[in-house]
């Protein structure tokens, strides 16, 4: 069976008062069991999220990192910094770096690798364009990105891997994906991870949905055959929804 993940992507939100509030809510209603809830946080709130969730059942992911060790890289955050400092996930390749900060396929599947080289998960997104979905491009589009990221990892790490379908379309916009069509393509995305694997690690990789997610469709989103959580961006900013969120995981 798998788990039920339910990641909060805050963004470029919160000062450093408002997150450890936010976990000071959350954590004692996190239900922990079956159902992974993760706190996707900005690089400076971290070390003291990592402090306030020691012990609960509240993770915390970066999101964002380089895919090198240390160097001159001016500005950029690396592996062996989060995993230093207690940090067990890490998004990688959300569609707001792809197209703002030239995140490419190569460089998802570098940072995934990364990430597995330092015992982080990464939470890797991949997600259409509206004009790919109307040309019907999005199996394209989603299978390669998918394929490009998992290049290279064992078995065991395709399974420990966190896929987030996310259309782009959906995001921030309060337009979800039907249930039903998000779940097409969750299913078409395990059959593909099936192709370049099997069909038994595939039954055990999470796939997520993300986009316009909140307390008021989860239930629909998770009751589908192939949602296995989701990521969820503006609803994960009040810690009243996002334990209603996670507590559909239940
Ligand atoms: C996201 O940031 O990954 C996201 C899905 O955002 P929202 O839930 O606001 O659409």
């Amino acid at each position: 069976m798998r788990k039920v993940v339910i990641a909060g992507n805050w963004k470029m939100n919160k000062t450093l008062a408002e997150a450890t509030d936010f976990m000071d809510a959350v954590i004692p209603k996190a239900p922990g069991g079956n159902t992974e809830a993760i706190v996707c946080a900005p690089f400076v709130h971290l070390p003291a999220l990592v402090e306030k969730a020691k012990g609960s059942n509240v993770k915390v992911a970066a999101q964002n990192m380089h895919f090198e060790e240390s160097g001159a890289f001016t500005g950029e955050v690396s592996p062996v910094m989060l995993t230093d400092i207690g940090v067990t996930h890490v998004v990688i390749g959300h569609s707001e770096r792809r197209e703002y900060y030239a995140e490419t396929d190569e460089s998802v599947n570098q940072k995934t690798k990364a990430a597995f080289a330092h015992g982080l998960t990464p939470i890797v997104c991949v997600g259409e364009t509206l004009e790919q979905r109307e040309a019907n491009e999005t199996m394209n589009v989603v299978g390669g990105q998918v394929k490009k990221a998992l290049a290279g990892l064992s078995d065991e790490q395709v399974t420990q891997t966190i896929i987030a379908y996310e259309p782009i379309w959906a995001i921030g916009t309060g337009k979800t994906a039907s249930s039903e069509d998000a779940n097409e393509v969750c299913a078409k995305t395990r059959k593909v991870i099936a192709e370049v694997t099997s069909g038994d690690i595939a039954d055990q990789v999470v796939i997520q949905y993300g986009g316009s997610v909140k307390p008021a469709n989860i239930d629909e989103l998770l009751s589908q055959s192939d949602i296995d959580g989701a990521l969820v961006g503006g609803a994960s900013l009040e810690p009243e929804s996002f334990v209603q969120l996670v507590e559909a995981g239940t």
